[in-house]
C-alpha cells in the first residue's frame, strides 16, 4: 500500500505557511540529513532509491548530481525547473503552491548533497501567485535558520532566489533556461557540454524539476528500500497525474509508478463528462504520442508508455472525448508547437509553420487526403533532426495523430469542405 508523501498536505488550511509545514513534520528530513548523514551517504541513498526526474526525461536524479565534477576551483549551482509549460501540465503548480516548503526542503538537502552554495527556481512568468508564495516560504525558512548563513549551526550556506521567466515554452528546456537565467534570449545550446560540468554562467549545475527534488525528504527520512515499495522497483515512489479534460473530476492524484492508466481516468478522475464515450488519451502532457481509447489499459511508468509507443512525460493526461474532432486537436498542436518553436533550426522553424498551415487549411475543408500524409512527411522530417527536443515534441504528436485517426481526419475534412 503506497502513502501520500507529495500530496498529503493538499487542502490542509495554511499548508503553505511554516508553522503549519513543522507541525506535520516538516523540515526533520533537512534536520536529519544536516546533523546525522554525509554528502556522500545522501548521493548513495538517492541513488538506491532510483529517483527517476519527473519533468519529462526521466533521468534518474542521483546518478545526474554524481555527474557534478568534484574539487573544482569554480561555483556550483542548482537551478529548479519550475517552468511547467506542457500543455496540460498542472503539478507542479500544485506542489508550489501548497506545499513550498517540501520543496525547499528538496533544494536544501540536494545542495548539501553536492555542494551548491547558490539555489535559483525558474518559474514561468504566469505563475505570479505561486512566485510570491515562493518567496514568502524563502523569507520564512531564513527566519527559522533554515536558509542563509551556518543553516541548523551545520556550517553550512545557502541562499535560493527566484527567478520569473517570461512565459516561453522552450525555457522548460534545461538548457534555454541556463541562456534565459543569465538574462539572454531562451535558445537551448549545443549538448554537449552538459550542465553538470559546464552550465550557469559556465559552471556545474544540477538542474532538476520541482516533483523530483520534493520527493528527497522521503527518501532521507523513510530510506530508498521504502521508496522503491511505493512504486515499480526501477522507477520508484508516487508521481503527481495532472488530469484535464472531458472528465468529471479533473485535478491531481498522487498514486504509485506503474498504476493503471483507465483507473486513473475511470475511478480517481470520476470516469468522463456527461456520460460521453472515450476517444483518446494524451498520457503524458501534449507532446507524448496519443493513445487510442483500447489502448488505456496500461501502467502509467515510463518503460510501459515507451512500450506503447508512447511517454509519461510529465504525468499530465489530457482526456478527449467522442465529440471532439481530433482534426481541431491537430489544430491546436500545430498551433502551439509552431508559436514556440524558438527559430535557431530549419526543420523547426520551418517545418512547424509549415504543417500549421496545411493543418489550418484542412481545418477549412481545403485540400485533401494527400495533405495528411505531406503533414506526416513535414514532421517526419522535423523528428530527430534538430538540436533541442522541441523537434520530436511537435513531431511525435502528429505523427501518432495522423497514423491513428487518419480516417476520422479525412471524413472531417469532407464534411467541411461540404459546410464550406
Ligand atoms: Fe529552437 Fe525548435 Fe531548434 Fe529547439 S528544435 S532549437 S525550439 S528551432
Amino acid at each position: 500500500m503506497s502513502e501520500k508523501q507529495l500530496s498529503k498536505l493538499f487542502g490542509l488550511e495554511n499548508s503553505h505557511q511554516i508553522d503549519v509545514y513543522i507541525e506535520q513534520d516538516g523540515y526533520r528530513a533537512v534536520k536529519k540529513a544536516l546533523s546525522e548523514l554525509t554528502p556522500e551517504t545522501i548521493l548513495d541513498l538517492v541513488k538506491a532509491a532510483n529517483l527517476r526526474g519527473r519533468g519529462g526525461a526521466g533521468f534518474p536524479a542521483g546518478i545526474k548530481w554524481g555527474f557534478v565534477p568534484k574539487g573544482v576551483d569554480k561555483p556550483k549551482y542548482l537551478c529548479v525547473n519550475a517552468d511547467e509549460g506542457e500543455p496540460g501540465t498542472i503539478k507542479d503548480r500544485y506542489l508550489m503552491t501548497n506545499v513550498p516548503h517540501l520543496l525547499l526542503e528538496g533544494i536544501i538537502i540536494t545542495c548539501y548533497c553536492v555542494g551548491i552554495h547558490v539555489a535559483y527556481i525558474y518559474i514561468r512568468g504566469e505563475y505570479e501567485m505561486v512566485a510570491q508564495r515562493l518567496e514568502q516560504a524563502i523569507a520564512e525558512a531564513h527566519a527559522q535558520g533554515y536558509l542563509g548563513n551556518n543553516i541548523l549551526e551545520s556550517g553550512f550556506d545557502l541562499e535560493v532566489y527566484v527567478h520569473r521567466g517570461a512565459g516561453a515554452y522552450i525555457c522548460g528546456e534545461e538548457t534555454a533556461l541556463l541562456e534565459s537565467l543569465e538574462g539572454k534570449r531562451g535558445n537551448p545550446r549545443l549538448k554537449p557540454p552538459f550542465p553538470a560540468s559546464i552550465g550557469l554562467f559556465q559552471c556545474p549545475t544540477v538542474i532538476n524539476n520541482v516533483e523530483t527534488l520534493a520527493n528527497v525528504p522521503s527518501i532521507i527520512l523513510k530510506g530508498a528500500g521504502w521508496f522503491c515499495q511505493q512504486g515499480l522497483p526501477k522507477d520508484g515512489g508516487t508521481r503527481l497525474f495532472g488530469v484535464s479534460g472531458m472528465v468529471q473530476k479533473p485535478g491531481v492524484y498522487e498514486l504509485p509508478t506503474g498504476s493503471n492508466l483507465r483507473d486513473l481516468i475511470f475511478q480517481h478522475a470520476g470516469g468522463m463528462k456527461e456520460g460521453k464515450r472515450l476517444k483518446a488519451v494524451i498520457p503524458g502532457g501534449m507532446s507524448s504520442p496519443v493513445l487510442k481509447a483500447d489502448e488505456i489499459d496500461i501502467p502509467l511508468d515510463g518503460d510501459s508508455l515507451m512500450e506503447a509507443k508512447s511517454m509519461l512525460g510529465s504525468g499530465a493526461v489530457i482526456v478527449i472525448d467522442e465529440e471532439t474532432s481530433m482534426l481541431d486537436v491537430l489544430k491546436i498542436i500545430t498551433d502551439f508547437y509552431s508559436h514556440e518553436s524558438c527559430g535557431q533550426c530549419t526543420p523547426c522553424r520551418v517545418g512547424n509553420p509549415w504543417i500549421r498551415k496545411i493543418v489550418h487549411r484542412l481545418c477549412q475543408g481545403i485540400g485533401g487526403p494527400d495533405d495528411i500524409d505531406n503533414v506526416r512527411r513535414l514532421a517526419d522530417n522535423i523528428m530527430g533532426k534538430t538540436l533541442c527536443p522541441l523537434g520530436d515534441a511537435a513531431a511525435m504528436p502528429i505523427l501518432s495523430l495522423t497514423e491513428k485517426f487518419r480516417e476520422e481526419l479525412i471524413t472531417s475534412l469532407n464534411e467541411r469542405r461540404q459546410e464550406s
